[in-house]
Order: C-alpha cells, then structure tokens, then sequence
C-alpha cells in the first residue's frame, strides 16, 4: 500500500453549475490524500493534517484541477491537424481517408498511438473517447500504449463499409471483429468500448443494424458516432434517408439512441431532436474548434440548455485545432457568445472533467477529484506565458481560470498526474505562483 499527500489550490465542479451553484469546490490551501493511486481524502488542510500526521506531505504549486477528459477526439489525425482549404466532407476525401488507409500498417499506428497519448499527457488530458480506424489492430495498438501509461481511455474499431477503397470493412467483418476486440478488451486496465460507427453516411443500413446489435449484447459498451455536424452532411444524410424524421432519427431507427450515446458536434439540430437526445439520456461532445476550422457553425447552448441535454467538450483533433482543453474551453466560450450565450468559466471546466465523465459513464472513477475517485490531476501554471502572468496577476479564481481558457495551452501545463503518479512534466523549473499571491 501507498499512501502519499499532496498540499496546494484545490478546484474542481463535479456537477454542472448551472443547475448546482455549490458544485464549485475550492480549497485556496488544500490536502489530498491519495491510498494506491486512489483520493481517500480531500479538503483544507488546516482541516486533514491532523487526521493524516506521519505521511509525508508534497507541497504542490500552480492550481491543481481534475484531469481533462476528451469527450471526442481521433487518434489517426493527429498528424493531419492544419489541413488547408475544405468543409467536412471534402476534408475527409482530401487530407483524413488517405492519412487512415496508412493504418493498415500496424507498426504505423503503434507510433502514432504512442505519440498521440503522450501529446494528450502533455495537455494535461489523462481520459478520452478516441476514434481509432477501421483497422482493428488500429484499437490494439491504442489500448497497449494506454495501458502501459494507465490512462483511462475508451475506444472502438471504426465501422464504415461505405467508406473508401482500402478503408470499408463489410457488416460481417464489423461484427466479428468487434466482438472479438470486447472479448480482447473490455474491463482490462482503465479501458472502455465503444460500438464506433464513423457516421450515418459512411455504413449501409445492415451495417447500422450490426452496430445496434452490438450494442444490445454488450451493455457495457458506449456508442460513439457523429451527428449533425455540417450543413452540407446535414443535407446528404437526409437525401439518403428520406423516411427519417430528423438525423438523430436515423440513429434511432437502429437502436443507437440510449444514455450510453455519445454523439460528436449536434451542431444543427431540430427541437425534436433535442427533445429525442434528453429523453434517451444521450450525451453531446462539443467540439467548438473544429466546428469552426471547418465552418461548421456555432453550438447552440441556448437550444440544449432548453432541453437539458448531457454535454462535454472533445477537441475533434484532427478538425480541431488544439489538443488543449483549457484553449477548446476558451474556443466553446466563443462559440455560446457568437448566438448570445455567456459560458461560465467554471461550466467551461465541469465540461471539459465531470461533464466529459458523466458522458463517458466513467464519473464515478474521474472528473472532479473527489474521495472514492482515482487520482487523476494537473497542476495549471497562470503565469506560464509573460501575458498570461500580467493579465493574472491579482486577479480572483474565476479571473484566472477565464484567462487560462481564453489565453492558455499546453504551455499551462506544469504537471499531469496519472492514479496519483507524475506522468508529464514541463521541462523548465519555473514552478506556477503559489494560491496566496492571487489572494483577493
Ligand atoms: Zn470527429
């Protein structure tokens, strides 16, 4: 057994604030206590350092946070981030099918997997959702780098038998090989499936029916899928199915719809679908910088605030621009203001931990730091940039994580613990100021 305590600024939001103001949990001079990569006990430490005299105490500096969890991202992309010059579709014909078809290789994505894991660590990201490729071993070489880092990742092969030569899989081999990747996986380390159909136009209908049988005889896999993204998929997934109701419909008509969902971007969605997605206890990762990268549009916080849908935030790397959550938390704040809507910046963090959790129905492990969770955390450094030291300084906690989201990236990221084990450090040795110099 080890037992370890860690003393520095404490904060997380376990519950969205706007439906719970007390959710906010800040502890200016905190103690977490930490039992074999597990929290056993957290509060002020003027409160705890009694109860846990005789453990060695680790002062930690910079304001300690939840791990972020990326509710939506692709691992195969990473190396085409920055593609120039298309809307979704077009993108995926000229920059992501022919970088995916490279995954054939097995040595290829077991270097990339490895790299896109430790870009993740290095932006303080210690879960994610993540879409692999068709290629089954493509799942095998992300889950062994996973495993060898104990990140807290959920994955599952691609189905798209639509999809490009070298890239469609048929509905027998989406059911044989997903099978046999749930038996391979499933439970193993901090690992999670998900029943992974690329989107309503890249598989047949028998396929989609597959998916959905998949995900009846495996309760404890997600589905993750994208929905409504961009006006010009918006138009051809209609054009396909002309019976259904609405694009989330599709789905529906093969059983895709339940609380276990995740559904990527919502951009353009009718009410009906909204309606639908908070009845079904589906879940919506937003993706605000790749919304814009490939004008896609604006969420519509107003809209899902309406129907109260579950929401998280993905960084949709390689559409989005940044494997940083604190700058997609920035980009989301932008995104609700550009139709009206103001996004707390303590919202902005419930979406990119808790809320991110809850969607990938892992909250009762990570998230929001709480005794019984695992020990997932970042240390954030406001004054990792000269700006970011100026506009911080004197400023209160709501300030302060504001100019983290709007001004901070990777660069804020002093440290990243993995079940209480430091898994990334930054390199320099200019620690972050201490909670006391920001005391207002
Ligand atoms: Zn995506």
């Amino acid at each position: 057994m080890t037992l370890r305590a860690f003393r520095g600024e404490l904060l997380s939001v376990a519950r969205d604030p706007r439906d719970h103001p007390d959710a906010v949990r800040h502890e200016a001079d905190g103690l977490l206590v930490v039992e074999d990569g597990i929290v056993v006990a957290r509060g002020p430490y003027a409160d705890l350092a009694d109860a846990h005299d005789g453990i060695a105490v680790e002062p930690l500096p910079g304001l300690i946070v939840p791990g972020f969890i990326d509710a939506h991202v692709h691992y195969p992309q990473m190396d085409c981030i920055a593609s120039h010059g298309a809307q979704l579709l077009d993108w995926l014909d000229r920059h992501i099918f022919p970088a995916e078809q490279a995954f054939a290789d097995r040595a290829h994505a077991e270097n990339v997997a490895s790299a896109f894991l430790d870009e993740l660590l290095r932006n303080g990201t210690t879960s994610a959702l993540v879409f692999p490729t068709v290629h089954a071993h493509s799942v095998d070489a992300l889950f062994d780098a996973a495993l060898e880092r104990q990140m807290r990742i959920v994955s599952g092969k691609v189905l798209m038998d639509l999809g490009p030569e070298g890239l469609a899989d048929t509905p027998e081999r989406a059911r044989t090989e997903s099978e046999a990747l749930i038996r391979r996986w499933q439970g193993r380390g901090r690992l999670g499936y998900a029943v992974t159909p690329r989107f309503a136009l890249t598989s047949s209908d028998a396929q989609l029916d597959v998916a959905g049988a998949l995900l009846a005889a495996h309760p404890d896999a997600l589905l993750h899928t994208h929905l409504a993204e961009n006006p010009r998929e918006c138009a051809a997934v209609a054009e396909r199915f002309p019976d259904a109701l609405d694009y989330l419909d599709v789905y529906d008509r093969f059983g895709l719809v339940g609380p276990r969902s995740v559904f990527a971007h919502g951009v353009h969605l009718p009410d009906r679908a909204c309606g639908r997605l908070a009845q079904s206890g589906a879940g919506i990762a937003i993706c605000p910088s790749s919304n814009l990268f490939l004008g896609s549009g604006f969420f519509d916080f107003g809209q899902a605030d309406r129907h109260r849908l579950r929401l998280g935030l993905g960084t949709d790397i390689g559409a989005g621009t940044n494997f940083s959550m604190l700058h997609t938390a920035g980009m989301a704040y932008q995104a609700a203001l550009a139709r009206g809507d103001a996004l707390d910046p303590f919202r902005a963090l419930f979406l990119a931990t808790a809320g991110s959790a809850a969607l990938l129905h892992i909250a009762d492990r990570v998230g929001s730091l709480e005794p019984g969770q695992e020990a997932d955390f970042v240390l954030l450094d406001a004054a990792s940039t000269p700006l970011l030291a100026r506009r911080t300084a004197g400023a209160s906690l709501a300030e302060r994580l504001f100019a983290l989201q709007i001004l901070g990236d990777d660069r804020a990221i002093f440290r990243t613990y993995v079940l209480g084990d430091c898994a990334w450090r930054r390199d320099d040795v200019h620690a972050p100021p201490a909670a006391k110099e920001y005391a207002r």
